[in-house]
């Protein structure tokens, strides 16, 4: 059988990222985005090879811009194309592995919408208009919550009256299942352990940030809950607060809950802790002109991660393995070395030197000799939906 081809999609209320997926080749031979859709200024931008180009096609919508597409996608297949992998955001309960879309997904994508009301109907309108454009190919969704469908009940579980868990499904789903489930392999494979026989604290570090314990390769606790502001700090999320803080705001500042989710989604996190930018390389280089705000955002960044992977270390029976990955876990050697000087407890240790090298694209092992492994893994969220993907495919 010749080696195949996914076109995987990741859609937004305005934009599409896409990427196609050789089965056998590392390197994608397209990628790109069409962003601002629905506007005179929509455009469509991408790569093939070390060749980038773009095309203006003003107001065209999802379908339009998936239609100019498909000529490009067709010259880089080679005229083969054998599927398309959707990145879904929230696939609730109903989800527990990626799926072959039909009538019936689509219903069941569309009732969890109100646990993802930004994300999911983005997706919908992205598998929608892929259908009308490539009705005859197989597509599938796979869902950023999949992967945490294994995390026990006494992880998911909120400590709130069980009727709300029964009736309005209000429990901790978790996120980034896809980007962990991968570097979790990688891991692995790295390693050379089963991926089924080995336990990795794994900590995904971009503009949205989680940690998850991976158990005999299961997720088994992460810290992402009902939606993905719990937990950690994030570029512009503040993670976990005190959950009085909303009625705190509306009592004493007269804010409604518009106000209390745009301060909390859009103006916290490393932003708000700086007051200078979301954008980790920004404030490492403002730190290291003296800047306090960016200073104490990245104290406050390291040790709530360091905290999180303590916590996430009571669901493992024994670690193999830290894993760091994500824009910022694949290239801040200053965040790995602050993270993990606060976790000495649990042994861990760098070696400054491999530390500094593991950038741009560059993974492998950073722990100091004689002490528990710490690797650095480049995500690719992209093939792990492709490989999903295909393996819906072969059934
Ligand atoms: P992602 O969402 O995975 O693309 O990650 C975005 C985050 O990675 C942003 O905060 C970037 O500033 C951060 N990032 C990318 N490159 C670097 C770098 N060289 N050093 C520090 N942070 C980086």
């Amino acid at each position: 059988m010749p080696a195949r081809n996914i076109l995987v999609i990741n859609c937004g209320s305005s934009s599409i990222k896409f990427a196609l997926v050789g089965e056998a080749q590392a390197q994608f031979p397209l990628s790109g985005i069409a962003e601002r859709l629905g506007q005179p200024e929509a455009v469509l931008r991408w790569r093939r090879g070390d060749e980038k180009d773009c095309l203006a096609i003003p107001h065209a919508g999802h379908s339009a811009a998936l239609a100019h597409l498909l000529p490009l996608v067709r010259e880089a297949s080679g005229g083969l194309l054998h599927g398309i992998g959707h990145r879904v955001v929230h696939g609730g309960e109903h989800f527990t592995a990626a799926q072959r879309i039909d009538a019936e997904v689509l219903e069941a994508i569309r009732a969890v919408a109100p646990l993802a009301p930004l994300h999911n109907p983005a997706n919908l309108l992205g598998i929608e208009a892929a259908i009308e454009v490539y009705p005859d190919l197989p597509q599938v969704a796979v869902f950023d919550t999949a992967f945490h469908q294994t995390l026990p009940e006494h992880a998911y579980r909120y400590a709130l009256p069980e009727v709300l868990y029964r009736d309005h499904g209000l429990r901790r789903y978790g996120f980034h299942g896809t980007s962990h489930h991968y570097v979790g392999q990688r891991a692995a494979e790295l390693a050379g352990l089963p991926f089924e026989a080995s336990n990795w604290l794994s900590a995904h570090l971009g503009n949205g940030c989680s940690t998850c314990a991976i158990v005999d390769g299961r997720s088994r606790d992460t810290s992402m809950g009902l939606t993905p502001l719990e937990g950690l700090v994030m570029g512009t999320r503040s993670g976990d607060v005190d959950p009085n803080l909303h009625s705190h705001l509306a009592r004493t500042l007269g804010w409604d809950l518009a106000r209390i989710e745009r301060l909390l989604n859009h103006e916290s996190g490393l932003l708000g802790l700086s007051g200078l930018s979301n954008d980790m390389r920004s404030l490492e280089q403002a730190r290291a002109d003296g800047h306090a705000g960016a200073t104490l955002a990245i104290e406050v960044f390291c040790y709530r991660l360091a905290k999180s992977l303590a916590a996430m270390s009571c669901a493992l029976p024994h670690l193999d393995g830290l894993i760091f990955t994500g824009g910022i876990g694949e290239n801040s050697p200053l965040i790995r070395s602050k993270t993990v000087a606060h976790l000495r407890l649990l042994g861990l240790a760098l070696d400054e030197t491999a530390n500094e090298r593991c950038v741009r694209g560059t993974g492998g092992e950073i722990q100091a000799t004689g002490h528990p492994r710490v690797l650095v893994v480049p995500t690719d969220e992209e093939r792990q939906i492709a490989l999903e993907t295909l393996d819906l495919l072969d059934d």
